[in-house]
């Protein structure tokens, strides 16, 4: 950028009387706060100032359909156990001010159809992201919101007045200046978003990748790539962490991927050992359990009840159907423990059916690296949740400042939690502006500030 070129102007975007409200990125939880904060004040100025294009990740996210919320978890207690970063703070009235039902009615009362599928993600029933943006843009539009694309905050301070002075700049390198009354910071993972925080005296936690895949590197699994597993029981031990936390052991669906392994279990260990994961550079062992409700007794049993029922049976071709497994991850497994592609159940020996139990109930993947998720991923770190009311989501350090959404150190496993993160943050902090604007009267907040 040539900053020579750059033309400096205060703009006058109040009126008199005028309170105004800025709010940082024009994410899903920044027009969502506007748009209530707006309804709720309908006088005052709301600017949105987005840097790029609006709802960029509503429309990419769930791969193009949108996973807006959770039909599943209704309470707040079980709700916050999806979010490794803020399980602990949103056990309080997070949810129960706008949680997973109140989104739902939201969306379904402004025109959007959703659908609740089986393991409870929630999507417009027109399957496309664009039911949900377009019905965003249109409310933000009819309340009166002002939506300003393709500017960016670079900086902000309180000035004598005791407003927020902020600086903006524009394409071509032109920069406004702008007083708000009040300021929502809801500027997802954005590097910017964050040193806006810090600019306010906000502390930070490092932010750090969470929601990936795990990269395995074993040809012969590669092979299988497309290979899924309906329960599998997973549990993740990283080089040089002692601590064990019972998240690090996750039950459910597991997808073999040609880079290595997916699906749900694998990216709720992601999540849950995000930060541990980071530290550990990404490497670790994976121990999987391919028979999670089968003993290992009664696995070695199966086994040897199957010799007795097919001896003449290649064991290669011959699976015990207890197990649910396709024939190709059982060869692969056979093949781990060297076992002969010709031999017969009746020629193996009750020391390979004793390993072949044990790989199944302990399969052990060494852990390289990670992966690519492309249907979300989202960002450890942010804003520390001590320093926000998550009654109001007003700063416990400034009156009048406001956080939403992923900027704030929260983040939830896959399905839906963390467009809800966004809707509640959003939806709560635009009320509490809204009721300021309107002369009412917000408690403070300062209870675990350092
Ligand atoms: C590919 C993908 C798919 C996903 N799918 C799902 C899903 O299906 N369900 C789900 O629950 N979650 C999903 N997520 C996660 C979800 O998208 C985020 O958690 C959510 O978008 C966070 O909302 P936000 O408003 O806090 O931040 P964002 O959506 O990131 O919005 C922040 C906005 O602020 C703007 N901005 C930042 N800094 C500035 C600045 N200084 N000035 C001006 N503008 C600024 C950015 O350009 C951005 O548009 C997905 C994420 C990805 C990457």
């Amino acid at each position: 950028m040539n900053l020579t070129k750059a033309v400096t102007s205060i703009v006058a975007v109040q009126k008199l009387n005028e309170e105004v409200l800025v709010v940082v990125g024009g994410g899903a939880a920044g027009v969502y706060g506007a748009i209530r904060a707006k309804t709720l004040a309908p006088n005052l100025n709301v600017m949105v100032i987005e840097k790029g294009r609006p709802l960029s990740k509503v429309k990419i996210s769930g791969g193009g359909r949108c996973n807006v919320t959770n039909g599943h978890f209704t309470d707040a207690k079980s709700l916050a156990e999806h979010y490794p970063r803020g399980h602990k703070e949103f056990r309080g009235p997070f949810f129960n001010v706008h949680g997973p039902m109140d989104t739902m009615s939201w969306f379904s009362n402004h025109g959007v159809q959703l659908k609740v599928e089986d393991d409870g993600r929630v999507f417009p029933v027109s399957n496309s992201s664009a039911s949900i943006v377009d019905c965003l843009m249109s409310e933000a539009k009819r309340t009166g919101v002002s939506l300003q694309t393709g500017k960016v905050v670079t900086s902000a301070s309180i000035s004598s007045g005791g407003k927020f002075a902020l600086k903006i700049q524009k394409l071509m390198n032109s920069v406004e200046h702008v007083e708000a009354n009040y300021l929502l910071i809801a500027s997802g993972s954005s590097r910017q978003g964050f040193s806006l925080a810090a600019q306010l005296g906000h502390s930070l936690v490092d932010p750090v990748p969470s929601l990936f895949t795990f990269k395995i590197e074993d040809p012969q699994l590669a092979e299988l790539s497309g290979v899924s597993f309906p329960k599998v029981r997973a549990k993740l031990k990283l080089e040089n962490i002692q601590r064990h936390l019972p998240q690090y052991t996750q039950v459910g669906p597991m997808l073999v991927t040609h880079w290595g392994l997916s699906g749900p279990v694998i990216l709720r260990l992601s999540a849950w050992g995000a930060r541990d994961l980071f530290a550990s550079d990404y490497k670790g062992l994976l121990i999987v359990d391919f028979a999670p409700d089968l003993h290992l007794e009664d696995v070695k049993t199966i086994l040897s009840r199957h010799k007795s029922q097919f001896m003449k049976q290649k064991v290669h071709s011959s699976c015990p159907s207890e197990f649910g497994l396709v024939k190709r991850f059982w060869k692969y497994l056979l093949d781990r423990e060297e076992i002969n592609d010709e031999i017969l159940w009746a020629s193996i020996s009750n020391k390979s059916l004793a390993s072949i139990s044990s790989l199944l109930k302990q399969c052990i993947f060494k852990v390289l690296g990670k992966g690519q998720f492309k249907d979300e991923f989202v960002t450890a770190g942010g804003v520390q949740l001590s320093e926000i009311s998550l009654k109001t989501m007003e700063s416990k350090i400034h009156s009048r400042l406001f956080f939403a959404g992923e900027v704030l150190n929260v983040d939830g496993v896959t399905g839906g939690f963390n467009f809800q993160n966004a809707w509640s943050g959003g939806y709560i902090a635009g009320t509490s502006i809204g009721k300021l604007a309107n002369g009412e009267f917000l408690g403070r907040d300062v209870s675990n500030l350092a």
